[in-house]
């Protein structure tokens, strides 16, 4: 779930930036260069605050709630400093002030680092939001929005004092925040936010329905990690490029690491069709925070698909005696897509505190929040609820809960995409 405490630090940055520029800047702005630099520094604020927030920073994890969530409000912070430089731009004179001198305030090369950054960070934007571009092309030219961030130091750092007092506290808090953006986005770059890789040989590729169970067999140690977290995938050798999440299906203290994984666009696919035991892979992580060790008594978990990883970890970890009363109620297509069901079956029967309920949408069977109602002792608002599963499953459940009065912190959900 997304902390609040984490927006609220956004929010208060911002407005430490905007009380301090309109109280503390020099008297001789006029109101509408005043307004103009507000917007420019908050701009800048907030894509210092995307390039934080794609370091992985453990520290950042806790305060947002997840990595996830981490990578939710980087894209949603981008879009607001796209929208609010847009605003400097239209608002911002185009000229000196008549009684500022021209040779101490030259407008180069502020001017055209902006406008270059503003053009790039527009075309970055439709990059960035454009969902049928495949991930791999899309990460490379989504790291090369760095240099936008470059461009847009350069802008306020070379603005000329007709425009920006560079003493005034307001611009020395947009300086503090690019000494420390700076460092974080080269970090970010060139990869050093992976977390420590730990080296695994492929003991198997087990073949499910529409899916495959990588079972991984430690080189050097165990991961250490809780169950519902996720961990980044690489597998080496020629053609596998980059890094993917999945979520650890395994439990933890397990003598092998297990991750399910269903096929769903290139590198799944090929994972399914070629992946060899004997192979090496590199497993980074873990990141993420869906534990519902630390929720109330009585949860629901809803699983939709293959959004069944951490409740399988979970549930595998679980020992009898927990004192937790679990409502696990598992949604797929059909049968053959249940994949793992037996043994959730056996899991569940085994523990005792965990009434199965699987859905199968192929007899017209929905995880929909009246039918949910219905299978409950007590109101929908006296539980906690773990969602995982397809995009439009998991926002139709969270407005029906909301709609029935279930708060929202009790609601706990994790996304299978970062973009
Ligand atoms: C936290 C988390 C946990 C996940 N757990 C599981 C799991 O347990 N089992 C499972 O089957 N799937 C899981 N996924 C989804 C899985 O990562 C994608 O299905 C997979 O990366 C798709 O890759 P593709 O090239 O085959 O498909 P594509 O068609 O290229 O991508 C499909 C979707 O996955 C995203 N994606 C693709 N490559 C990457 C990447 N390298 N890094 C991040 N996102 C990427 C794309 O943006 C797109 O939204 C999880 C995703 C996240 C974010």
């Amino acid at each position: 779930m997304l902390k609040r405490r984490g927006i609220l630090a956004i929010a208060g940055l911002i407005a430490v930036f905007t009380i301090l520029h309109l109280a503390l800047s020099p008297d001789r702005y006029a109101p509408r260069l005043l307004g103009a630099t507000t917007l420019g520094g908050a701009a800048f604020l907030l894509m210092t605050v995307a390039v934080l927030l794609s370091t992985r920073a453990k520290p950042l994890e806790d305060l947002f709630g997840g990595l996830d969530r981490m990578y939710q409000v980087h894209r949603v912070v981008g879009v607001c400093a796209a929208l609010i430089a847009f605003l400097h731009f239209f608002t911002v004179p185009k000229a000196l002030p008549p009684e500022a001198d021209p040779a101490s305030n030259s407008l180069l090369p502020s001017v055209p680092f902006g406008i270059l950054g503003l053009v790039l960070l527009v075309i970055g934007l439709f990059l960035a939001l454009n969902k049928r571009i495949s991930y791999s092309r899309w990460r490379p030219a989504h790291k090369a929005m760095g240099l936008v961030y470059l461009l847009i130091i350069g802008h306020f750092m070379a603005a000329p004092p007709a425009l920006l007092d560079h003493a005034s506290p307001s611009v020395l808090l947009l300086i503090v925040a690019a000494a420390v953006g700076l460092p974080a986005l080269f970090y970010s770059l060139f990869g050093l936010n992976r977390r420590r890789s730990h080296s695994f040989t492929i003991e198997a590729a087990n073949p499910l329905e529409r899916a495959t169970e990588l079972v991984l067999k430690p080189v050097n140690g165990l991961l250490d990690f809780t169950p519902g977290q996720f961990a980044f995938v690489e597998v080496q050798g020629k053609g596998w490029q980059e890094a993917h999440p999945f979520t650890i299906s395994s439990a933890p203290g397990e003598n092998r690491l297990r991750f399910t994984i269903k096929a769903l666009g290139d590198w799944t696919r090929k994972l399914r069709a070629e992946l060899q035991p004997g192979g090496t892979v590199l497993v980074r992580g873990p990141y993420g925070r869906f534990d519902s060790a630390s929720a109330g008594g009585k949860q629901v978990w809803i699983a939709g698909g293959i959004g069944l990883t951490p409740f399988l970890s979970t549930l595998r970890a679980m020992k009898p005696g927990d004192a937790r009363s679990i409502t696990f109620i598992y949604a797929t297509r059909n049968e053959a897509e249940a994949i793992f069901l037996d043994e959730l079956k056996a899991r569940s029967a085994e523990l005792g505190n965990v009434d199965l309920i699987p859905l199968l949408s192929d007899h017209g069977d929905f995880a929909r929040v009246e039918g949910i109602k219905q299978m409950l002792a007590e109101p929908l608002a006296a539980y906690d609820y773990f969602l995982c599963g397809p995009k439009p499953m998991v926002d139709g459940l969270i407005a029906g809960l909301r709609k029935a009065g279930v708060s929202r912190t009790r609601i706990h959900t994790e996304a299978f995409e970062f973009r």
